[in-house]
């Protein structure tokens, strides 16, 4: 019975492994989560030095600075974003910054296969945007027109609608102080520190690199469960 027991505990971490729900219902202390590909294995977008920065030391001190910020907390992730107007700012900047990170690692794929768009997501694209491409472009125009540091996101808003945005620093759409809020699907890092290296001044041309390595797959799975949030 036991084993049983923690046989479906550990179907169920993999049910969640990768989901909106995993992300979200994360306790403290928070921990830097595992990437699911190796940092030389985006170089054709992200180069393997950035990949290393970024992840083991950028995203590393917001975890380090959310835990310092927040040691005895019992509340989850979601909690504290859905009512992050009461914090202060540190923990608005890292726990944003945990979550914004954890959830950006997750739309990278070096994996051709989960590269290819579902037909599902791209009707839903094609239909809000008119085409991929169009979407790619009204993308890139908001993120390239962030002033300064902040994330380009595209979600589902309040009225379940695709929509894209973009959030300062490292706020996110589900900010109770977001402009506008919703459910993030998918989401890029547009801080200095996530192209300087390879791109230098150029946003435009890191935001058109990272198309060839997105996890459409990925993104899909995510727009389906917001979908139900
Ligand atoms: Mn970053």
């Amino acid at each position: 019975m036991k084993l049983i027991f923690t046989f479906i505990c550990f179907i169920s971490t993999l049910a969640f492994a990768g989901s909106l729900k995993s992300l979200n219902q994360e306790k403290f202390p928070l921990s830097l989560p595992k990437l699911d590909y190796a940092t030389d294995s985006l170089i054709q977008a992200v180069d393997k030095e950035t990949m290393e920065i970024h992840h083991g030391k950028h995203h590393q001190t917001y975890v380090n600075n959310a835990n310092k910020e927040l040691p005895s907390t019992k509340k989850t992730v979601i909690e504290i974003l859905k009512a992050i107007s009461t914090y202060p700012a540190a923990v608005k900047n890292n726990v944003g910054g945990h979550w914004n990170h954890a959830f950006f690692w997750k739309v990278l794929t070096p994996d051709t296969k989960k590269q290819a768009m579902p037909s599902r997501l791209q009707k839903e694209i094609e239909t809000q945007f008119g085409s991929v491409d169009q979407f790619k472009t009204e993308f890139e125009k908001q993120g390239a027109g962030r002033f300064g540091s902040g994330w380009v996101w595209l979600i589902r808003d309040e009225n379940r609608k695709l929509q894209i945005t973009s959030t300062e620093y490292q706020d996110n759409p589900l900010m109770d102080t977001a402009a506008v809020k919703g459910v993030p699907v998918f989401g890029i890092d547009v801080w200095e520190h996530a192209y300087y290296l390879k791109y230098q001044n150029k946003r435009a041309d890191y935001l058109k690199g990272l198309w060839s390595i997105i996890n459409w797959k990925q993104v899909d799975e995510f727009d389906r469960e917001a979908l139900k949030m």
